[in-house]
């Protein structure tokens, strides 16, 4: 077996004998540390009975990993640059399908078909950073079958995602993640492991599908509206915010008469609330809403 990319002299021969640039546009910082490959993989719990997405190979460092972990890896890179490389340093695993497309654009519901008959795929990436909420938030609204994703984020995006009410990092992003997963962060990770040095630190965040949500809610979409509209004023009260949203159709009175409802005081603000009391005054708006058509 040929030596692997995760021992930084071989990533850069690799990079010298193809002439590869860095795309700052594209996110591309590769992993270089062995150790921080194989706490992604065991955090993200591969067995060979799992099919694999991979989001973004680069040079096929994590590739390599997920190869020797899993039954089949597809790995889905946005620039064309890398695939010549891909081909080389992945040619000794025959369970690996490169893709050169935009994860944003790839119909994955037809992949997930494919590839896994339909059944929970799991998803492992150090992401481009540029990118990671659209990526993560595609995944779940995609309703594609996922039962985890383990990916590489900056940092600070990682506590989002775990923070819960009344901290600074809790937001739209919490309550998103944690309406469809249960957060945990497997490892901090410095900028020395990844070349180039990110000028962010970063880390692994695992995320757990539920089998169902952690909450009932007659309407999503207004529940994340309500959401979103919250936290797009965070230094408003939820009443000055939600009555201000240009996607909501509801005025001070009905969100007062709404409060009340719920004994909620009118200087509640959003980041004081629960997932699960969103998704109470979504039921109640939604009631009111109906009541008045
Ligand atoms: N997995 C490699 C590693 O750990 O060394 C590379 C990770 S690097 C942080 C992010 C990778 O995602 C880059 O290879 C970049 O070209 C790719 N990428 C960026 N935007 C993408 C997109 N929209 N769709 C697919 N891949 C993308």
């Amino acid at each position: 077996m040929t030596e692997k990319l995760s021992n930084p002299k071989k990533t850069i021969e690799v990079i010298q004998k193809h002439g590869f640039d860095f795309q700052k546009k594209f996110g591309q910082n590769f992993l270089i540390d062995p150790h921080v490959l194989d706490k992604i993989i065991a955090a993200a719990g591969i067995t060979k009975d799992d099919f694999v997405l991979e989001i973004g190979p680069g040079i096929g460092t994590m590739t390599q990993y997920l190869a020797e972990a899993a039954r089949e890896v597809t790995a889905v890179e946005i620039d064309r640059n890398l695939i010549p490389i891909l081909e080389e340093t992945l040619a000794e695993y025959d369970n690996v399908t490169v893709i050169n497309q935009d994860i944003l654009k790839l119909d994955l519901e037809a992949l997930s078909q494919e590839k896994n008959g339909g059944r929970p795929i799991k998803v492992v990436a150090n992401l481009p950073y540029y990118i990671t909420t659209p990526i993560i938030m595609g995944l779940y609204e995609s309703h594609v079958p996922v039962s985890s994703i383990t990916v590489m984020v900056q940092k600070e995006v990682a506590q989002r995602m775990q923070a819960g009410p009344g901290s600074k990092d809790y937001g739209a992003l919490s309550l998103a993640v944690q309406y469809y997963a249960s957060p945990y962060i497997a490892a901090n990770v410095p900028p020395n492991c990844f070349m180039p040095r990110p000028n962010v630190g970063s880390a692994v965040i695992h995320l757990e599908s539920y089998q169902n949500p952690p909450v009932s809610v007659k309407d999503e979409k207004l529940m994340f509206a309500l959401i979103r509209a919250s936290f797009n004023q965070r230094r408003k009260t939820l009443l000055n915010g939600l009555k201000n949203a240009s996607d909501l159709p509801f005025g001070k009175e009905k969100l007062m008469e709404t409060f009340t409802k719920l004994g909620w005081k009118e200087t509640v603000r959003g980041e004081q609330l629960t997932l699960e009391q969103f998704a109470q005054l979504s039921d109640a708006l939604t009631e009111r809403h109906r009541a008045s058509c």
